[in-house]
């Protein structure tokens, strides 16, 4: 690894921990931190225990240091910005007690800071909490031997920031076999995903062949499935998560871990191996992949009807395409009359509207050198029905389609014409009034702007022209819709209201009305 750890960086933790340090000439071997939440200094240490259990320690750790390198010792040392011979960190109460038996693991201090003020926090996790005295030698020798080796271990990951061990840890899940095997197959892998899902799949003979494929499916795509798609498939590294870098001294592991995608994997520090959450034999992997795709190739090969329709709904299309323009003219037209208020009589007719708008849903991409089953995951078929209306619109097709279209756009150019409505055009009756489309407009644009906000009896108050308090002081007497039916009674604008909502117009809310789908886009957007 490259990476340097920002140097000031490391400084500071370590100037933070250095000004906790408590070191006591008769133990050259120990150093002594304050244990606990706000216990910021170590005043004294209780002579009972400084004779006994410390002395013990102090005498192992010194047996110890004989067996380790003085390469150890210095990592040792520079982890913890230690002094003199010490090597081993003791933690000491504000009663000047082991506190929670003194030991503690090395990643307390691991990529971490702490403060003056708070001195080394309790963290239940690093500490062993063992009566000392009570423990044999037998016991106690061998636990420090371990805790002295897991120190030289952190110290060796504290020459890296816990940054720079993430992007690595990160960089070297992207290098793992099988993700990069992932990889390399990524168009097929994910063919296999989309087909098991596409409804095109019920439409290949034989059942039980596809069952079986299916099954397979299963199986082969276990692995790929055992890493969550954000780590296998991103254009990054792993997620974009933020992610915890959890370390196990005492097996030499590390551990990345997303608590969002629930996944971690770990790094064997001295093997220099990254083991995944499940591992697989990558061989197998390799040839399931390839049987699985072999597989579906061949039930396609048998599945002549099929491929026939599907080249024959391509060729509708290519037909189709020199008169998307004029379809696209059509449907501005649809639009529009699909806007008009009142529709008298039907709406023209023509196969082509159901053919272009089936049409236009379906991509088949042109099928050449890849595999069915990559060429067959590309298809979007959203309605396998169609498959039956091939014949019926292939004979349409044999048609004059430019001049069908000319006549069908003038049909509705006709049909438009002659349902417009002008704003001076009575809409309906209401009680023997005439409502017309322009006064119908402007109840639409007052519901719009004031929807929800007063009830009916205001809307039609403001209708009508009437200067209520209420009126007044909510200044509605100034918008534009004030008395748009100043000729009419209270109740009749209330049953114009109404009736309105009776055809589908308004619809009710707790107070007052709001707007349906239909009469939305009648209204100017902006108040
Ligand atoms: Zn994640």
């Amino acid at each position: 690894m490259n990476y340097d750890k920002k140097i000031d960086e490391m400084g500071e933790d370590l100037m933070s921990l250095t000004k906790l340090t408590y070191y006591m000439e008769e133990f050259p071997y120990l150093v002594f931190y304050p244990g606990g939440k706000k216990n910021k200094s170590i005043r004294s240490i209780n002579n009972k225990v400084r004779k006994e259990s410390i002395h013990r320690i102090h005498t192992m750790v010194e047996e110890s240091v004989q067996h380790i390198t003085q390469e150890d010792v210095t990592a040792l040392q520079a982890f913890l910005g230690l002094q003199g011979a010490s090597v081993l960190p003791l933690l000491i109460s504000k009663e000047g007690d082991l506190y929670l038996g003194g030991l503690v693991k090395p990643e307390l201090f691991l990529f971490k800071t702490f403060s003056n003020e708070h001195g080394v926090p309790i963290h239940q996790e690093y500490v062993f909490e063992t009566k000392i005295n009570t423990l044999s030698n037998d016991k106690l020798e061998p636990l420090i031997q371990s805790l002295i080796n897991q120190y030289i271990f952190c110290a060796k990951l504290a020459k890296y920031s816990r940054e720079n061990w993430i992007a690595y840890l990160e960089s070297r899940f992207q290098s793992h076999s099988l993700v990069t095997f992932a990889q390399s197959k990524k168009e097929e892998v994910q063919a296999v995903e989309k087909m098991n899902k596409l409804n095109l799949l019920s439409q290949l003979k034989y059942p039980e062949d596809i069952a079986f494929w299916r099954h397979r499916v299963e199986i082969v795509m276990r692995p790929f499935r055992s890493i969550p798609m954000h780590w296998l498939w991103s254009s990054g590294s792993t997620c974009n998560h933020q992610k915890d870098l959890i370390v196990h001294s005492e097996k030499r592991v590390m551990e990345l871990h997303c608590d969002i995608c629930d996944y971690q994997f770990f790094f064997y520090y001295e093997e220099d191996a990254l083991q995944l959450n499940e591992e697989f034999d990558l061989e197998k992997v390799r040839k399931r992949v390839n049987t699985i795709e072999r597989q579906f190739n061949e039930i396609v090969e048998k599945n002549d009807s099929l491929l026939d329709k599907l080249k024959r709904i391509r060729s509708i299309q290519l037909t189709l395409k020199p008169f998307q323009y004029k379809w696209k003219s059509v449907c501005d037209l649809l639009e529009q009359i699909n806007k008009i208020p009142k529709q008298t009589g039907d709406i023209p007719f023509s196969p082509f509207v159901e053919i272009f708008t089936q049409l236009n849903k379906i991509t088949i991409p042109n099928h050449e050198d890849e595999s069915y089953l990559l060429w067959f995951s590309q298809i979007e078929l959203p309605n396998v029905h169609v498959l039956k209306t091939i014949d019926n619109w292939e004979q349409l097709l044999n048609q004059d389609i430019g001049r069908l279209l000319t006549e069908y756009e003038k049909q509705l150019e006709e049909y438009l014409e002659q349902n417009k409505i002008s704003r001076q055009e009575e809409f309906m009756k209401v009680n023997n009034h005439s409502l017309y489309w322009g006064e119908v407009e402007q109840m639409l644009q007052l519901i719009h702007d004031y929807a929800g906000l007063y009830p009916a009896h205001v809307i039609t108050q403001v209708l009508i022209g009437k200067t209520s308090n209420k009126i007044r002081t909510e200044k509605l007497h100034y918008t534009s819709q004030f008395g748009v039916l100043d000729q009419w009674l209270e109740k009749d604008a209330m049953k114009a209201l109404k009736t309105l909502e009776k055809e589908g117009w308004l619809q009710k809310l707790s107070k007052g009305f709001a707007l349906t789908d239909k009469s939305i886009p009648f209204v100017e957007k902006a108040v």
